[in-house]
């Protein structure tokens, strides 16, 4: 029986939902103002993991994955521009042709990563009457006050009645000591009162009428709004990243119980962070890497490109509740045993039934089963699956030999496990496709190298003649004082 982590109750619980053989599923998506990176990477494909593995266990899930694109302030409270205006600004754009941009681009991304899309995916500016209304409804219970035409929480109410901070593990206190000093704190009461509805000063672009002022909602409660909008005023799985659980899951359950009188949710999870090359991930480290990057290796702390597919494996070799560091050996030795497991599947297919089994395959199913029952354990899983490999192997060089029971079960195990669990394309050219990404990116280092040398030995009508060439053929060269840089 399924066992998962409740960040609430800091234990593994057996998992039981609502209603029977039916889950509600609640994760947090993108802020649609840039390209998806590492960072948005792991809470997919760690939610896709439970999707996929909820459906094998034979309930019906809805799974519902918002877009963020309003509220998301630049100081992620609630001060600052709005991260989509600001772009919209920069890029001179229309803030939603910013918002379509970035969604179809992640959605892009995530096909890659096979990460099936969720059942419902509601954007935030498409719920702005649902949330005025929830604002509303916080209002009514006396948990918030309007402020300057801006609705905020009224947290030291709020945590007279209710727990606040009972799933960070933080309490008012250390949370007054940790908050900023920023724009607006004097229309609060309390420098932790967190915006529910923000007016919208003169210069500010995404704007919608409301009872308090032509504003925008606060970032946390669209999920609030969606959540149980979609899935009920409780449902079963709220999940997202680690650095989500405050101030954006706190605060949601605050709104929820101040609106509701309940808690929504029953279980809480949430992944840990990644870290690359031992730090974090960081604007001023330089290591925001995109995913577009490990696809084509375009990026100065690659050294070469990553398949989808291995980026995939890689973050499934380690529980989703660790820690995870990307690192250019860490990915290369991941690429290596995905082959290792690819080769396995291969063989596995051409394999012979005797009349006996002579290898140990015995009771993989069950195995595999119990430790994704054991709050999604897929390093354990992909242990197994290397075991059941070297079975297959010894098979396949003719040192042991199956049945043709033994052998259909093993065909379905590992199609069941890697292929609809761990959704591991097995048969895809994910493997080709990063070997002609190396070819290619060798291929034009190749060329500009020889622009160098050209440029070195003087022989500025070759060295032209390259640039205008690859110019022409689409691609931005810009030197720089140690080599080049190139895209597409
Ligand atoms: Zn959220």
């Amino acid at each position: 029986m399924l066992q998962i982590y409740n960040t609430l109750t800091r234990q593994k619980e057996y998992f039981r939902p609502i209603h029977k053989g039916h889950v509600g599923m609640y994760v947090c998506g993108p802020t649609v103002y840039g390209d998806a990176h590492l960072g948005h990477a792991r809470p997919a494909i760690t939610f896709d993991l439970l999707f996929r593995y909820l459906q094998h266990l034979g309930y019906k899930v809805r799974y519902v994955r918002n877009i963020t694109d309003v509220g998301h302030l630049e100081h992620d409270a609630d001060e600052g521009e709005d991260k989509i205006a600001k772009k919209a600004r920069l890029e001179q754009l229309e803030p939603m042709e910013v918002v379509q941009y970035y969604t179809n681009r992640y959605h892009h991304d995530m096909e890659q990563l096979n990460v099936l899309p969720p059942s419902i995916e509601p954007h935030a500016s498409g719920h702005i009457i649902e949330q005025i209304a929830f604002v509303q409804k916080i209002l009514d219970k006396g948990y918030a006050y309007v402020s300057n035409g801006s609705v905020y929480m009224d947290v030291e109410k709020y945590a007279k009645d209710f727990h606040y901070g009972k799933l960070s593990g933080r309490n008012l206190n250390d949370i007054v000591t940790e908050t900023r000093e920023l724009d607006g704190q004097d229309e609060k009461k309390h420098s932790y009162d967190f915006a529910l509805w923000k007016k919208a000063s003169p210069e500010h672009i995404m704007r919608w009428p409301s009872p308090w002022s032509d504003g925008f909602p606060g970032w946390h409660m669209e999920c609030s709004t969606m959540g149980t909008k979609y899935l009920g005023e409780e449902f079963d799985i709220h999940g997202g990243g680690m650095d989500l659980m405050f101030p954006h899951h706190e605060a949601e359950i605050a709104q929820s119980c101040a609106a509701l009188g309940h808690d929504t949710v029953h279980y809480w999870m949430h992944n840990n962070m990644i870290t690359i090359a031992g730090k974090k991930m960081g604007k001023s480290y330089n290591n925001f890497i995109t995913l577009e990057q490990f696809f084509t290796g375009q990026h100065e702390l690659l050294e070469q490109p990553f398949a989808p597919m291995t980026i995939r494996f890689f973050i499934l070799t380690a529980h989703y509740r660790s820690t995870v560091d990307f690192s250019n050996d860490a990915l290369v030795a991941a690429e290596k045993g995905l082959v290792r497991l690819k080769e396995a599947y291969t063989r596995l297919q051409q394999l012979q039934p005797s009349a006996l089994t002579t290898v140990d395959v015995k009771g993989l199913r069950e195995k595999c089963e119990e430790a994704m029952d054991d709050d999604l354990n897929s390093p354990i899983v992909i242990g197994h699956l290397f075991e059941s490999a070297r079975a297959i192997n010894t098979v396949y060089d003719g040192k042991g030999t199956i049945s043709a029971t033994d052998l259909a079960e093993l065909k379905n195990v590992w199609h069941t496990f890697v292929v609809e669990i761990l959704g591991l394309k097995m048969d895809d050219g994910n493997q080709t496709d990063s070997n002609k990404q190396k070819a290619y990116k060798g291929a034009v280092d190749l060329l500009l190298n020889m622009r160098l040398e050209a440029k070195q030995n003087k022989d500025w009508a070759l060295s032209d003649h390259i640039r205008n060439q690859l110019t022409a053929l689409g691609f931005q060269i810009k030197d720089k004082k140690d080599g080049f840089e190139w895209s597409l």
